[in-house]
């Protein structure tokens, strides 16, 4: 009995001494467990903040290209409304030049018939000036007209893109909404472990890192968040699991490999 006793004894001081260092080594699991969760979630936000940005650059192409039509269109419309300005002017100089041939029937001298010769002279170079024009207005409208047929091409590409992206952004959001939801419930399941001061010393390094990592492996002697060389003595101090080590670099929060296997062999 005594000696069961002390063997009990003995054991109690084992189990009062192991679960600080099994508590740091969970606490050490768990941190790695809610970095790899927020990393999820973190490139599900990537993903599903890239398409909207696609989605509305198509958008904007597609505004101006419209615009662009719709300018082209209004030149056309003018240079029509020019070329029928000057079908008038035609058919006004030529019932100029039919009166004043008729005038010239009638002239009394050699003066006034020249001097109707020159008005038909003027009128006949104002209706060459006028053909000059409308033939020119016609090449411009056939000029905008390419480029509306080519804006319009384009535009039936770019609504075509827009639909495929549209559908493919519903689709991601909610096939995503519901996995992110999870995640967030597990991260929070996460931080429940570690205490409060970890847990905000971790969202502060995570909000410091570029790429949202505060949970670290050491990789090749290095930290696998900065990859400069750690320390023989802190490598070891690391593996120890007795107390969290950050790196001395970067600060993020360093591991070894036998908490990564410890967390796949737990999820
Ligand atoms: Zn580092």
């Amino acid at each position: 009995m005594v000696a069961e006793s002390n063997a009990e004894k003995r054991k109690a001081a084992v189990q009062a001494e192991e679960p600080q260092e099994i508590s740091i080594e969970r606490k050490l699991v768990a941190l790695y467990t809610l970095q790899q969760i927020d990393s999820q979630i973190d490139r599900i936000r990537i993903i599903r903040g890239e398409l909207p940005l696609e989605v509305q650059d198509l958008e904007d192409e597609i505004a101006g290209l419209e615009t662009r039509t719709e300018k082209f269109n209004n030149e056309i419309s003018a240079l029509k409304q020019l070329i029928s300005e000057k079908q008038l002017a035609i058919k006004d100089s030529q019932g100029l030049i039919k009166r004043y041939e008729e005038q010239q029937q009638n002239v009394r001298n050699n003066r006034e018939y020249d001097s109707l010769s020159k008005e038909i002279e003027f009128q006949t170079l104002e209706i060459q000036l006028s053909e000059k024009r409308i033939r020119e207005y016609n090449a411009k409208i056939e000029d905008f007209a390419k480029e509306i047929s080519d804006a319009e091409r384009r535009l039936e590409e770019r609504r075509g893109d827009l639909a495929v992206k549209k559908a493919e952004l519903q689709s991601i959001v909610e096939e995503t909404e519901k996995e992110e939801h999870d995640l967030i419930a597990k991260s929070k399941a996460s931080e429940d472990v570690v205490e409060d001061r970890l847990v905000m010393a971790y969202k502060r390094i995570r909000n410091n890192a570029r790429n949202g990592l505060a949970v670290v492996q050491i990789e090749r002697d290095a930290c696998g968040g900065c990859f400069n060389k750690i320390p023989p003595q802190h490598q070891l101090d690391i593996r120890m699991h007795k107390k969290v080590i950050v790196c001395e670099y970067c600060g993020r929060i360093l591991i070894d490999q036998d908490i990564v296997t410890k967390y796949h062999s737990e999820a």
